[in-house]
């Protein structure tokens, strides 16, 4: 079981936490529980980082940061134990939760999990805290921002759990964004593959990261909601799966599973660029070593062989500094003009039911058509076909686009 912030804020929610849990060992289950950090914690401890050196020294900002979920878990199991339910909380650099690579980003390489079984097999709940590992030379390491829930996924695949629950603020996964399109139907299925396109265009619930081990170690994680009444069984809600598990005959199961929405890039066409070999390399290759990345790009075939535009998208946050880097090479690229548009969303369809079916992408350009909507770059992937259209024109494309594939529900979501 995992609980994310806003279940960890305070004794009040700390205490129904601790009931939830009970309620799962009565079950007859051995549990393991990793927390966060209180919602808001982690924001505060990074600002002191801040404020005590911009240029702060990464090993001593986990240190500081990892204690946000020392806190919860120590609070945890103390809450636990007083409700009558053993329970202990295992630090990360007491399981130990082997990491590498670079603090405050660090990767799990491994968990040492023997003395965990052997205290949940003797009936202990388990509380760990997420986020924190330790560094092959013994130090505090964290996971970056959102890592508790790969902390989850990592700890459930290390003890092989039937299961690992992901409580959050949600209470599922949608088949697209509930704010946009009151029709928008929970999920009660969506493979690794699905739930990866939809974490990474837009829809925040799990940390992509934890979704790509999920689907690398075949953990089965379940999405539902802290709010629900403790004591009781929880409303199901969204099992992430490996798409075997899908069964074929899944009627309700529509060709497209959900619609994401993501505001975060910005639009470069470089004009005038030489039609030639080498050139598209000599405008990328600076950007990739400036660690920007590049997600559509559109290059059409010159007319008279000699020049071409190419066009594509950066992520907002990066959009000056690519074209700094850019204007800085005009001569050896060879250019005209840089226009750039900061004003453009990208829409995504997805669903696996796409690979075995014709028609996915000319639905989505008739439907956008229909209403006007210019499509500005186009991009496609086994599972996914995404549009960049104008930002005003985000919710209507949804909208659009839910009801075309056939995904309203009966009722008002909520
Ligand atoms: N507390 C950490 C954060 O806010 C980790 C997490 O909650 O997932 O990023
Ligand atoms: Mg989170």
């Amino acid at each position: 079981m995992k609980f994310g912030g806003t279940s960890m804020a305070g004794m009040e929610r700390i205490r129904n936490v601790a009931l939830r849990v009970k309620h799962e060992v009565g079950l007859g289950n051995e549990v393991a529980v990793v927390v966060s950090a209180m919602a808001g914690e982690t924001d505060r401890l990074v600002g002191f980082c801040k404020e005590a050196s911009p240029l702060y020294d990464e090993a001593e900002y986990d240190v500081v940061v990892a204690s946000g979920e020392q806190v919860t878990s120590g609070l945890l199991a103390m809450t636990l134990k007083a409700i009558g339910v053993d329970a202990r909380s295992w630090l990360g650099w007491q399981l130990p939760i082997r990491t590498v690579e670079a603090h405050s980003k660090a990767r799990i390489d491994d968990i040492e999990t023997q003395a965990l079984l052997q205290a949940m097999a003797a009936g202990q709940v388990a509380v760990i805290p997420g986020f924190q590992g330790q560094m092959a030379d013994g130090r505090v390491s964290t996971l970056g921002r959102g890592g508790s829930d790969t902390s989850a996924v990592a700890i459930a695949a290390a003890v092989k759990a039937e299961r690992c629950d992901i409580y959050t603020d949600v209470d599922g996964v949608y088949t697209t964004d509930p704010r946009i399109v009151s029709r928008a139907r929970k999920l009660n299925k969506v493979t690794y593959e699905e739930m990866l396109e939809l974490a990474s265009v837009g829809s925040k619930v799990l940390q992509t990261r934890s979704v790509a081990l999920a689907m690398k170690e075949k953990v089965r994680v379940q999405v539902l909601s802290s709010f629900e009444q403790p004591g009781n069984d929880p409303e199901p809600g969204t099992m992430i799966v490996s798409e075997e598990e899908i069964e074929e005959s899944d009627m309700e199961r529509q060709l497209i599973t959900g619609i994401a929405h993501d505001k975060n890039e910005a639009k470069i066409i470089v004009t005038r660029v030489p039609d030639k070999p080498g050139a598209v390399a000599s405008i990328f290759l600076p950007l990739a070593e400036a660690s920007i990345n590049v997600d559509m790009i559109i290059q059409n075939d010159s007319k008279d062989n000699a020049e071409t535009d190419v066009t594509f998208t950066v992520p907002r946050a990066d959009l000056a500094r690519s074209v700094d880097i850019l204007e800085a090479r005009k001569e050896s690229i060879g250019f005209r003009r840089i226009i750039t548009d900061a004003e453009v969303a990208k829409i995504s369809v997805v669903g696996v039911g796409m690979r075995s079916h014709a028609g996915v992408a000319a639905l989505m350009f008739k439907t956008l058509a229909d209403r006007g909507i210019n499509i500005e770059a186009i991009s496609t992937s086994e599972i996914k076909v995404s549009v960049l259209i104008d930002e005003d024109e985000t919710e209507l494309a949804v909208r659009v686009l839910h009801t075309a594939y056939g995904l309203d529900g009966d009722q008002p979501a909520g």
